[in-house]
């Protein structure tokens, strides 16, 4: 017969032998290495088997157990091959895929008829896949990274045991499995790319990350180097061998640094480098597009009050507070985020108009119309808003910002708890306030400030009992400025060291020459800020200021605020004990402002409370106001300090704070603070007139005078 094998006695069609047309003999049949050549009834049984040297290890010499067993219990299918075989089985020729330990097996098969064209079964061959030599075998068994080998379509035909430890997946129970199926669906395109594509189209020896699902259902991270194996005759890839491990662990690292890189640890959201890098992408889409997208920058107004005087845990609190309430607002697709400190952005993308923005940013007002509570307190907080748009302020990044930024400063220079646009002339105003900086850090040397005194009195004998120094910068180019223009940066940039101890001297210097024979002493009382009341050697620094003055300490009154006493309780107590131990006065300026708990006032060796100018101002025509300020007189009369009503400008207001017993006023109603070189001509008009004056009360040392 021209179109069959004879073969061991068996007619095997032509066709089912590949290699029948180049030699014939058995022999050579045997050194192109099939594995087994044998007859299957149509049970699937084995009825014949050919006694093959090739045969692999593991059945050499045992080919007669296959007689009369059920092939599929020496050689397993390959999952999925069930139909096929089946088809085998039922007389179709057909090819079909068996397992062999983990190496995969081929099997042709075609039916077997007798003479009379009865069907006798079936025949096949087998072949191993035979592409791993002994050595590479035995690694790819021991290693402990995965190896697996593909077809080009993605079809596993060997995965080596390890398989089991790092994915659950026994190694038979892959083969056949397309391994595409396995990888996570948002991974899926790009791995596939690169696990198959051609060595032109990436570096072979680059690494595929992906995520690959383990029997469990878990997605498991794997790092696959791969390698293409080429026919050498026909220059075609005929597999893809992959060796891959387990990366989940370094690839929760790298999650877990890219967060720390990406997002701030105290409140959860977005940090600056991440705010950068979506206010860029907002930008491009938004040019791609013709689309406009808005920035707001938030402050919150007065954080570092709370900060100093509730502590941090409770500013970290009110942060974390405050980002919630930002997100809660936020629509998908915006972008919240925390630039440091109390600074917060928001990215709005795809808005119609400013009037989208304004809506957002009303909307954040009223979301922090609510008290926070922290650690037991209620506060409330507002904050100030600045917005910029693109493309009609600027179009790129750092202008954008830098625009927000500005237009928040206004918003806090005009009393805070709004939002305002980015206009252009903002810019001019932030440019003004830099310049302002550069120069206050000349200002010293070349002598630009001044002081001005502002006269205190006693409310019953109308005598002068004190006087309060207040600094003011006389600036080349803008005349005369206030503090509240300079202190801020003064403070910020710790230049207010310098300039305070400039001050004090100051202050301790003019106030020794008014004090003069026949007359109560004077006491000069002087503003300290919170970053000189903690440098390390005030008390020296004070000590030796009135020492090269020669002005006694009780003519000395030191002001703090009362959030500098809430800050570390220990040490602020230690540093007021040694100034009062000077014999120098203390008191509170601005009380009433801050969040002071009324232990600290016990506590403390303090000897004045200021009541501050804002309650002062409405005492007349505000309940809320006056309630305050009478309480305030109460509290110090109970705890035996003198009390001093700041920035009092109308007969109503004395004949208030006269009725509830207020001792002490401040104000221009009685006199506007006083250039230094007129105060002494002013103190000679004035002085006689006022000759009387609380003995024992202001005075404790009176035995100085
Ligand atoms: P302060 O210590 O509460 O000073 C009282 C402020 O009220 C002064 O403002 C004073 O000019 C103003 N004032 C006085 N009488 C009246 C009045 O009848 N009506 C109104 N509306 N205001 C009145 P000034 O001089 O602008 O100082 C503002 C703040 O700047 C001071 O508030 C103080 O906190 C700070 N400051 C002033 N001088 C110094 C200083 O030498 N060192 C430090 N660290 N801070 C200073
Ligand atoms: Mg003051
Ligand atoms: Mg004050």
């Amino acid at each position: 017969m021209n179109d069959s094998v004879n073969f061991c006695d068996l007619q095997i069609p032509a066709d089912i032998y590949p290699y029948h047309t180049i030699d014939k003999t058995v022999d050579t049949i045997v050194a192109r290495a099939p594995l087994a050549l044998l007859a299957v009834n149509a049970n699937g049984c084995v009825i014949w088997c050919s006694p093959l040297p090739q045969m692999h290890n593991s059945l050499r010499n045992n080919t007669a157990t296959w007689l009369n067993r059920d092939l599929l219990d020496i050689l397993p299918l390959v999952h999925g091959e069930q139909q096929a075989w089946q088809a085998c089985l039922r007389g179709n020729s057909g090819y079909v895929k068996f397992m062999l330990e983990s190496k995969l097996v081929h099997g042709w098969f075609y039916p077997l008829h007798d003479t009379e064209d009865t069907s006798q079964g079936i025949a096949g061959i087998l072949f191993d896949t035979g592409t791993s030599e002994p050595n590479h075998q035995i690694l790819a068994e021991h290693t402990t990274d995965v190896i697996t080998k593909h077809n080009m379509d993605g079809v596993i035909h060997y995965a080596s045991p390890s398989v089991t430890r790092l994915l659950g997946y026994a190694p038979d129970e892959l083969l056949g499995v397309t391994v595409f199926d396995l990888f996570h669906p948002d991974d899926a395109k790009s791995a596939r790319k690169k696990f198959f594509g051609t060595d032109r189209d990436f570096q072979p020896n680059e690494a595929i990350h992906y995520r690959i699902r383990a029997k469990s259902g878990d997605y498991i991270w794997f790092e696959t180097l791969r390698k293409l194996v080429i026919d050498t005759a026909t220059q075609a890839t005929k597999e893809v061998v992959a060796v891959s491990r387990d990366i989940t662990e370094r690839k929760m690292t790298e999650d877990r640094l890219m967060y720390l890189a990406n997002f701030d640890s105290l409140t959860g959201l977005p940090n600056r480098a991440l705010f950068r890098d979506r206010l860029r992408r907002a930008i491009a889409r938004a040019q791609r597009n013709n689309g406009q997208v808005a920035l707001l920058f938030l402050d919150l107004d007065r954080f570092k009050n709370i900060n100093d005087s509730l502590g941090h845990h409770a500013g970290d609190q009110l942060l974390r507070g405050v980002s919630k309430r930002l997100l809660k607002n936020a629509r998908e697709g915006d972008t919240v985020a925390r630039l440091g400190g109390d600074e917060f952005t928001v990215i709005l993308e795809g808005i119609e108009s400013s009037e989208d923005a304004v809506a957002v940013a009303r909307k954040i007002l009223e979301l922090m119309e609510a008290p926070f509570k922290l650690d037991g307190h209620e506060i409330v907080v507002s904050t100030s808003i600045g917005i910029t748009l693109y493309p009609e302020d600027a179009t790129d990044m750092s202008s954008l910002l830098k625009n927000a930024d500005t237009a928040m400063y206004r918003t806090k220079e005009k009393g805070r708890n709004s939002y305002q646009f980015y206009t252009a002339d903002m810019n001019d105003k932030a440019i003004e306030t830099l310049m302002l900086e550069n120069d206050l850090r000349h200002a010293l040397e070349r002598e630009e400030f001044e002081l001005y005194f502002q006269p205190q009195f006693d409310l019953h004998t109308r005598a002068i009992i004190g006087i309060e120094a207040l600094v003011r910068w006389n600036h080349p180019v803008r005349g005369l400025l206030s503090p509240s223009k300079f202190i801020p940066f003064a403070e910020e940039s710790g230049l207010i060291i310098a300039m305070g101890e400039w001050i004090l001297r100051k202050a301790c210097t003019y106030a020794r020459a008014w004090q003069s024979p026949g007359h109560a002493p004077l006491h000069v009382a002087v503003n300290l800020s919170m970053r000189q009341f903690h440098q390390r050697n005030l008390v020296e620094m004070v000590t030796q200021a009135l020492a090269d003055s020669g002005l006694p300490p009780y003519c000395l009154e030191l002001e703090i605020t009362e959030s500098m006493l809430a800050h570390n309780v220990e040490k602020t107590s230690a540093i007021l004990h040694e100034l009062h131990n000077l014999g120098i006065r203390l008191s509170i300026d601005d009380f009433g402002t801050g969040y002071s708990s009324l232990n600290y006032l016990k506590r403390f060796p303090l000897n004045t409370l200021k009541i501050a100018q804002s309650f002062v101002q409405d005492i007349a025509n505000e309940p809320d106001d006056a309630a305050i300020a009478e309480a305030i007189i109460g509290l110090a009369k109970a705890l035996r300090l003198n009390v001093i009503a700041e920035g009092v400008e109308t007969d109503e207001q004395v004949y208030f704070l006269r009725g509830r017993g207020c001792d002490w006023v401040q104000g221009e109603l009685f006199s506007k603070p006083i250039p230094s070189q007129d105060l002494l001509p002013w103190l000679r008009r004035n002085r006689p007139h006022f000759v009387v004056y609380q003995q024992g009360v202001l005075w404790p040392d009176a035995a100085h005078a």
